[in-house]
């Protein structure tokens, strides 16, 4: 066993109330430069939805593709990305179209304007060419840009969901879905890269792209199935989120985090079994793959995990950060937070805490009273449909998202009883999860 730790993030996805400020301090600290408007290190995204870039989820059609060879995660043979390694471009790629068109505003004219009787507008104007421009597509275009719900049908089509629960869906509820680079323990965004300069760090898991080293390939943007490498036309190198490595070096929260105004992200170390990545993600059930991720992490409480870690180079106060982990305790040990698409077998390290959304109805008002026999509702009462949620964090296992959901009840009650002055009934949790 050789034992290391990585960084991880959960997110409740409950309290994301899709006000975008994580992408904004993300932008104004990092992208906020020329070659890099178009970047959302941070995105968040409208679900239902085709997400940005659009349909990144569409493994199928997305541009280049990855495939496990031999354990190894390495661009799609076959794929025209792998056909063409050895010549100077790489056909299989995400394109501004996919994106969005960055722009800004004409300002100037706002400024300048002669006083008229109605207010001056200010037109937007592509940051990329500065002509003046009609918005057709942009990073959340379901939300703010007043999306049409046909995009939002397509990627319902495609999460495969029936058509009754389709109709409800479409009509009824969306949630948000916070995004940056899952720094994945077993990253292709690593694998895909001819020039060595996509890695990841020995001591935390950070992945991190080596400027220097960078010969412009972009076969990283084409293996990673998150679409989270991103392409700066100034520079010609790749770029992506960093886990704002300055800042978690001296000690501080990412700026995603520290910004949040829903409060929704907690970061923490987690060791895990580096030897056994490999065979973790080779599981031939992609429905296994959940549980082989968390085997794949141990317990910083074991002192015989201790005694290895310490043997392994990891420092005490890292091992004693582990054991306090936020993220080990929701992923590993309550089991509320779930990996985005383990499917796609990166291992990612960003969980989520899937959104149990407004249940009180299902309780007939009284979330308070389900301490007593509580007949729990049946799956369909849930607002956002289990298969919806099951396609996003379990490979599709309807079973693992609605005991994490019960779960959640169970917790949210104890909760209140808590608040309200009552004895909770500590065998909810027992008998909901
Ligand atoms: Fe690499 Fe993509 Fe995983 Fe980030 S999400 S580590 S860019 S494969
Ligand atoms: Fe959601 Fe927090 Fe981002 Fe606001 S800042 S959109 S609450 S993750």
């Amino acid at each position: 066993m050789k034992i290391k730790a990585q960084f991880g993030m959960v997110m409740n996805l409950d309290k994301c109330i899709g006000c975008h400020t994580c992408s904004v301090t993300c932008n104004n600290t990092w992208t906020n430069r020329p070659g890099a408007e178009y970047m959302w290190w941070n995105n968040v995204e409208t679900k239902p939805g085709v997400g940005y870039p659009k349909e990144w989820e569409n493994q199928e059609k997305n541009k280049g593709g990855w495939e496990m060879r031999g354990g190894e995660l390495a661009l799609k043979a076959g794929g025209k990305a792998h056909k063409l390694l050895n010549i100077f471009h790489n056909p299989d790629l995400v394109g501004i179209d996919d994106y969005y068109e960055p722009w800004t505003y004409d300002y100037e004219h706002l400024v300048n304007s002669p006083e008229k009787k109605h207010q001056p507008v200010a037109r937007p104007v592509s940051q990329l060419t500065g002509e003046y421009m009609d918005i057709l597509w942009g990073p959340n275009w379901e939300d703010d840009l007043a999306g049409t719900h046909e995009t939002a049908r397509n990627d319902v089509n495609m999460h495969g969901i029936d058509e009754k629960v389709r109709t409800e869906f479409e009509d009824a509820f969306m949630m948000y879905l916070p995004r940056i680079c899952e720094h994945c323990i077993n990253p292709s965004c690593v694998s895909s890269c001819p020039s060595g300069a996509m890695y990841k760090r020995e001591e935390d898991g950070i992945v991190l792209v080596d400027q220097d080293a960078c010969r412009s390939w972009r076969f990283c943007m084409s293996g990673c199935p998150y679409k989270k490498v991103y392409f700066n036309w100034q520079t010609n190198k790749a770029e992506k989120c960093t886990f704002c490595f300055p800042k978690i070096e001296n000690g501080d929260p990412t700026i995603c985090s520290e910004t949040c105004v829903g409060r929704i992200r907690y970061i923490g170390i987690v060791l895990y079994d580096a030897d056994r990545v490999k065979e973790a993600a080779s599981v031939e059930d992609d429905q296994d793959l959940y549980e082989a991720q968390l085997d794949l992490i141990l317990d910083p409480h074991d002192p015989e995990i201790i005694e290895q870690a310490k043997r392994d180079g990891i420092p005490e106060d890292w091992i004693e950060a582990a054991q306090e982990s936020p993220v080990y305790k929701m992923a590993v040990e309550q089991k509320i937070a779930l990996p985005l698409h383990p499917e796609y077998r990166t291992m990612p390290m960003v969980w989520y805490i899937p959104p149990l959304s407004p249940i009180v109805d299902a309780f007939d008002g009284h979330l308070d009273n389900i301490s007593s026999d509580v007949v729990f509702p049946a799956i369909d009462q849930f607002r956002i449909p289990i298969e919806y949620l099951a396609n996003l964090m379990t490979a599709g296992d309807t079973e693992v998202v609605s005991t994490v959901l019960k779960r959640l009840v169970a917790m949210r009650s104890y909760m209140r009883s808590i608040d309200l002055g009552k004895e909770p009934d500590t065998t909810l949790i027992d008998r909901l999860g």
